[in-house]
């Protein structure tokens, strides 16, 4: 079906369906009608790739500490990282934070109403910056997000990678022939909601609104649409994650902006060879690689690999708490001494919290013992 020719008629039935379907079935969702710009941008910015369920408490916290957009413009980049860890995906945080900052500093806190313009934000993309514009600002503005592009990918019986230029070129341009001037936040919930439930995963054709709009059921392709891009391959990542210890302090460093967990606080990662059990590393050699950042240390415990996945990496971190006999850091990242009491108040990637925990359980319970 070539949509940019569909008729008017077409649409304005497909428009009523749709409404008649969300004042029936809509989800009951904490945030329907909220118009606050603030608020929409960050609960969409920690919607991306993340479950309705788990975002319900983070929005509640990050509000609760940054209220307001000038908050957030204002707020230490560590102390927004702290309340967005466990969401992943840091630099979303980094960016809401940058962005506030443009807000206020550039925009006299005036929002702007359009996607276009808030498309100029840092990390506001056009399904963010139109979802603003149109559960905020009542804007006739399209929106194109993981259910919605499912949804319309069986609509238009869309052969193409959701992902490729193509394929995004066609789901966009249904999604603003069919946005109305009425109401287009209210309409762009109800699309969200039906590609959520309906036309979710499995999708409930007998219970779809559209089925009669519907070129996938028409062909019988329902099952087979959308075409999954192949899979990206995942790597291995093996590390050996050294805390190094002095009395009840642990030095941490600070990963680099750019890297992997760019702004959050961490420990030293030395690369280990593919399957090196904990038993195969050699010490010495994890000794004599930390005496090139400047500290004398032994090697004290080892603790259980850690494995966590980060986008297409599957990471082995395999920590060690070592004792600092002498030196100091001279590392090729900022380091700093840090209390085992005081690690709550750093941000961590959740690997990494969960070795630092550990480490606190061991600090406290043999103390300078060990
Ligand atoms: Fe999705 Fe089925 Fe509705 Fe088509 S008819 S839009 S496949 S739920």
């Amino acid at each position: 079906m070539d949509w940019d020719e569909v008729s008017a008629e077409w649409v304005s039935r497909f428009r009523r369906n749709v409404r008649r379907w969300y004042s029936r079935c809509g989800r009951d969702l904490p945030w329907v009608g909220e118009r606050d710009p603030y608020v929409v941008w960050v609960r969409e910015i920690m919607l991306q790739q993340t479950t309705v369920k788990a975002v319900v408490p983070y929005l509640d916290r990050f509000l609760e500490r940054f209220p307001t957009v000038e908050s957030l413009a204002s707020a230490e980049v560590a102390d927004v990282l702290r309340v967005w860890e466990g969401l992943g995906y840091y630099s979303r945080a980094r960016n809401l934070r940058l962005a506030a900052k443009m807000i206020v500093g550039e925009w006299g806190g005036q929002w702007r109403e359009t996607a276009k313009e808030l498309q100029t934000l840092p990390g506001v993309g056009p399904y963010t910056a139109g979802a603003i514009a149109s559960f905020a600002f009542g804007q006739s503005a399209a929106i194109v997000e993981a259910n919605t592009a499912r949804f319309y990918a069986r609509l238009l019986a869309l052969t193409d990678d959701l992902h490729s230029g193509e394929g995004r070129r066609q789901l966009w341009s249904l999604a603003e022939r069919i946005v109305p001037r009425d109401r287009p936040g209210e309409f762009n919930q109800a699309l969200i909601d039906l590609g959520a439930t309906v036309c979710g995963v499995t999708p409930q054709c007998q219970e779809c609104p559209v089925r009669r709009s519907c070129r996938s059921l028409e062909l019988g392709e329902v099952e087979r649409i959308p075409v999954r891009a192949s899979r990206q391959k995942m790597t291995d990542v093996f590390e050996v994650l050294v805390v190094i210890r002095r009395g009840h302090h642990l030095l941490l460093i600070q990963h680099p902006e750019g890297k992997r967990w760019g702004g959050m606080w961490g420990f030293p990662a030395l690369s280990r060879e593919k399957d090196q059990a904990k038993d195969g590393i050699d010490e010495r050699m994890v000794e004599s690689q930390v005496a090139d950042w400047g500290c004398d240390v032994e090697c004290d415990e080892w603790l259980g690999e850690i494995r966590h996945t980060v986008t297409r990496f599957r990471l082995h971190l395999q920590p060690v708490i070592a004792t600092l006999r002498s030196g100091c850091w001279a590392g090729p990242v900022d380091a700093e001494w840090v209390a085992v009491d005081d690690l709550a108040s750093r941000p961590f990637s959740v690997a990494e919290r969960r070795v630092a925990k550990r480490v606190e359980h061991i600090v406290r319970q043999y103390g300078a013992s060990m």
